[in-house]
């Protein structure tokens, strides 16, 4: 059985457990998919509003995210497994981003690397103000990998990765 639905999002294998840990983090799970509905910066500032680009009718996350040559506003969907992004311009496949809050401008923390190449790292975005690591969603920082976590009260509760190394 495929993991993934028709248009891409992740299909967990056990809801119920994380929809009882979730709850308390706006974490929602929905027909087997994940839906994050708070994101915030290190300083708190929430990257999830309801102005933001929707995605099926969901707010998009909000981030800055800068390449070699230029920055820019980016959307990313709220459903995990879900890669559809809204932004102006494409960044140069496989290029290294720095990102942003789009408040405050303060740099996401690196969580750990990640294997797609070298000097990729996953970033993480907070799951509550207190921007406990413990409760986060931990994107890696390469455009066009689609590699992320999600992590509830310092476990690993579900996890999308890249299917290919893009080096
Ligand atoms: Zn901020
Ligand atoms: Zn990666």
């Amino acid at each position: 059985m495929s993991i993934f639905d028709k248009n891409g999002k992740l299909l967990i294998p056990f809801p119920e457990r994380l929809k009882r840990l979730g709850a308390e983090k706006n974490v929602v799970v929905e027909k087997r998919k994940i839906l994050v509905k708070l994101l915030y910066c290190t300083n708190g500032h929430m990257l999830i509003r309801e102005e933001n680009p929707k995605f099926d009718d969901q707010p998009g996350i909000h981030l800055i995210c800068e390449g070699d040559t230029f920055w820019q506003s980016v959307y990313l969907s709220p459903y995990q497994g879900d890669s559809r992004k809204k932004f102006n311009k494409d960044f140069n496949k496989n290029e290294i981003l720095r990102v942003y809050c789009p408040e405050c401008n303060a740099e996401f923390p690196k969580y750990a690397p990640h294997d797609c190449r070298t000097g990729a790292m996953y970033i993480a975005l907070f799951l509550d103000a207190k921007a406990d690591i413990n409760n986060s969603v931990c994107i890696c920082n390469v455009w066009g990998c689609p590699s992320n976590f999600l992590r509830l009260s310092g476990e690993v509760y579900s996890e999308v990765r890249g299917k290919f190394p893009i080096r």
